[in-house]
């Protein structure tokens, strides 16, 4: 590639397309302040990197799973809103107090914890209370909603927490018309309803994810949280394409071919021979594999832009490398091989891998394995 030395293989990050994508999201949601979701290493992309783009752009809040996330985001140097919402018993609570962390508590014993560690710390943690409204995994069952708002209220009132948020999460946002979105709309209506007339006086009441940000308008509240259109890809195809959201993919994952070989039909390709030439032909080397987060389940089928053509995994994808049949061309050793990028200059894109491999272009970007260099555009 003319924009960068040549590399085994490299993750292009345009933090250009995730600042326009951040702006796109914003007018979808005027009224709503917007969270820029970065865990897992921004699903890939890098997540300091990610986080400064994303607040150049308009975001006013990053979103974590882990409190280590959130902490290092601010080791960095982060000085926004920052939440996080997946703790464990023991968790860094005092820490996340004294790096100004908006905490997500789902239950009684995580209210415990973060009050004690107030009491230690001498100041007040900022804590937002999750409620299942019927995604079924985190957050706090509306039988058991009125204890927490309760304990809450008082451990306001004795100066140990300040709540700051009410939020909930969809389980099928990205299936329009599902039932179930009306019905957790409504659930979680009623319960910021009874935390209000308890006395609750939340900063931001939130929902929506990506999906929901694009397609629910009644969801947006007071904040979105968005994470895969950030990054420039569409929450499920049948939604639409990024482009039909005015969104861009960020990642483009590169590799350099390396080693080209002339080899005669019948002959066998990579671990368990699952390919054979049919004839003679040339094969490329791709020197990625599933160390780096290119799925094994694509053996066969994941597709590469080399030289202009579109290339599939010839046999099984390895943990470094895996091979491509190149039909008979020869092509320099060094000849850039495209992965995924935005799909503009002919190359596939995460969700053609994400259909290979039977799985959602949310986890091919966020494998991509940290022996590949991100590269920032
Ligand atoms: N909010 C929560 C609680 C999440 O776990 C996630 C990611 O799964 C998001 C928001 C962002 O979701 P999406 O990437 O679909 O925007």
């Amino acid at each position: 590639s003319s924009r960068s030395a040549p590399l085994r293989a490299r993750a292009e990050i345009d933090l250009a397309a995730l600042r326009a994508n951040v702006r796109a999201l914003r007018a979808r949601a005027p009224r709503a302040a917007l969270m820029a979701v970065v865990k897992s290493d921004a699903y890939g992309h890098g997540m300091v990197p990610c986080a400064r783009a994303a607040l150049a752009a308009g975001a006013t809040w990053l979103g974590t799973a882990t409190p280590h996330e959130a902490l290092a985001l601010r080791a960095a140097g982060v000085e926004s809103r920052i939440m996080c919402w997946l703790w464990t018993p023991g968790g860094p609570w005092r820490e996340g107090i004294e790096a100004d962390l908006d905490m997500s508590v789902s239950g009684m014993w995580a209210l415990e914890e973060v009050t004690a560690a107030a009491k230690a710390a001498g100041r007040p943690a900022r804590v937002q209370l999750k409620a299942d409204t019927g995604l079924g995994r985190n957050g706090c069952q509306p039988a058991d909603w009125p204890e927490l708002v309760a304990a809450a209220r008082t451990a306001e009132d004795d100066g140990l927490v300040q709540v700051t948020g009410l939020w909930s999460h969809f389980a099928c946002a990205d299936e329009p018309g599902h039932p179930s979105i009306a019905a957790q709309l409504a659930v979680f209506r009623d319960m910021v309803d009874h935390a209000e007339k308890a006395g609750i006086e939340p900063e931001v009441r939130h929902m929506a994810n990506s999906p929901a940000t694009l397609t629910i308008p009644e969801s947006h509240f007071d904040l979105v949280r968005t994470g895969i259109a950030m990054y420039g890809i569409s929450p499920a195809p049948e939604l639409g394409t990024p482009a039909d959201f005015g969104l861009c993919p960020v990642m483009t994952l590169a590799a350099s071919v390396a080693l080209v070989k002339h080899v005669p039909g019948g002959h066998g390709v990579s671990y368990g021979h699952h390919y054979v030439t049919d004839g003679e032909t040339t094969l490329g080397l791709i020197p990625v594999g599933y160390a780096d987060g290119i799925p094994r389940h694509a053996s066969g089928r994941g597709p590469v832009l080399v030289a202009g053509e579109w290339r599939r995994v010839a046999g099984r994808v390895a943990m470094d490398q895996f091979v491509v049949d190149l039909g008979g061309a020869t092509v320099p050793e060094g000849t850039e091989a495209v992965l995924f990028g935005p799909g503009d200059r002919g190359e596939p894109t995460a969700e053609d891998w994400a259909q290979a491999a039977d799985t959602i272009a949310y986890e091919i970007v966020t494998r991509i394995g940290t022996r590949v260099p991100r590269v920032y555009l």
